[in-house]
């Protein structure tokens, strides 16, 4: 049996997302079939559905912060059953033979990872499609348990900004005698915020916008720096053991470089493309570093999801319409989120 669902989608790189419905596939005997509740809004959403990374294909349904309800279980699902609250992320499938995978870091696979979206399922060659619709249909290994301490609405975002600022973060050894910087106040750096200063560190935020410093101190900053004052940025120079940049755009990383201690590392996990300009000079004098990080892998998110169960961890959200969506996406363009978008996918019944 397949199930026809509605969901909202994009046409094309310059049309608003519209209703749209289509069948998703047939579940197999390792699949869970999950009516979604909740998904967040990334700016990864905005960047596929204007084909910023030029690898759109169209219909696109975005969501991979999807939060939901077991509805039905394949006849192998050993986890999972009816009526589970669970998670899915950016991930529904990956090769689970390389070394990558064996190692947990799914998101890695050297053969390919499969995403919630935009992508094609490994066995049968169907599109994915992604959360902004009402039912998915994902393999067991794939699908997150939501720990029952947790707001279901509050706990979408974890899916991506979560565990994006939480990998890096347990990767680089976080603990309490770290000092941590976050540059950006958005999505994935309320997360970042929240989440080193759950871990122990002293936490600092880099923002371009003034305005946000009593929010920041909420969400766990113990400094604030703008990013755009000379003299601020001055007085925390070799400060930072790691710092984790979530710019959606290009923009002058070099700044950023001179606040890292000696050994300090700077994650990037914006795709920015080339960087303009960028002066390896005091990299090599200080042994500091550049680097990226891609999402985490299932152990890993479950792990995170754990964490903020334990720690009463949600994102601070906004909940919308699905109907709000184009809005949406326009005010994240401006920053104009405190601090994740979270839909309500109770309201896309309304839509034909
Ligand atoms: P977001 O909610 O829009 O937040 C981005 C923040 O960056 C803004 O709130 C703003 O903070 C700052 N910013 C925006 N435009 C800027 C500009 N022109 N110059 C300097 N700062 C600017 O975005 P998000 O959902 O957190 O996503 C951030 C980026 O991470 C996106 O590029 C997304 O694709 C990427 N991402 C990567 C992964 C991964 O696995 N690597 C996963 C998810 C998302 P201030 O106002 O405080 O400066
Ligand atoms: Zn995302």
């Amino acid at each position: 049996m397949s199930y026809r669902v509605k969901s909202y989608a994009a046409q094309s790189s310059s049309s608003p997302l519209a209703p749209f419905q289509f069948e998703r596939r047939s579940p197999r005997a390792d699949d869970v079939v999950i009516e979604i509740l909740y998904c967040g809004v990334c700016h990864s959403d905005v960047h596929n559905v204007r084909n910023d990374w030029g690898n759109a294909n169209y219909p696109m349904v975005p969501g991979h912060e999807i939060i939901g309800r077991v509805i039905a279980t394949g006849a192998a699902v050993t986890r999972f059953k009816e009526g589970d609250h669970v998670g899915v992320g950016c991930l529904v499938a990956s090769c689970q033979r390389c070394d990558a995978c064996d190692h947990g870091h799914e998101q890695y696979c050297q053969n390919g990872a499969t995403y919630t979206y935009n992508h094609n399922d490994p066995i049968d060659g169907t599109r994915t499609f992604g959360g902004y619709s009402e039912k998915i249909v994902v393999a067991e290994d794939f699908v997150l348990k939501v720990p029952n301490t947790l707001d279901l609405a509050g706990a979408a975002p974890l899916l991506c900004a979560g565990i994006t600022t939480y990998s890096p973060l347990r990767h680089w050894k976080v603990g309490k005698s770290s000092k941590v910087a976050i540059v950006g106040l958005g999505g994935l750096g309320h997360m970042g915020l929240k989440l080193a200063k759950a871990m122990g560190a002293e936490v600092t935020l880099f923002s371009r916008s003034p305005g946000k410093e009593d929010d920041a101190r909420r969400l766990g900053a113990d400094h604030i720096v703008i990013s755009t004052d000379v003299k601020q940025m001055a007085a925390v120079a070799g400060r930072f053991d790691l710092i984790i940049n979530t710019v959606p755009c290009k923009h002058d990383v070099n700044p950023y470089i001179p606040t890292l201690a000696s050994g300090g590392t700077m994650v990037m996990v914006g795709y920015l493309g080339p960087l303009d300009n960028f002066n390896t000079g005091p990299l090599v004098f200080r042994r500091k570093a550049l680097a990226g990080s891609l999402i985490g892998g299932i152990a890993e998110t479950q792990e995170m999801l754990d964490f903020c169960g334990r720690h009463g961890i949600h994102s601070d959200i906004e909940r919308i319409a699905i109907q709000d969506i184009n809005q949406a996406f326009e005010r994240m363009l401006k920053a104009d989120v405190k601090y994740r978008f979270v839909i309500d996918m109770n309201t896309l019944k309304e839509s034909i």
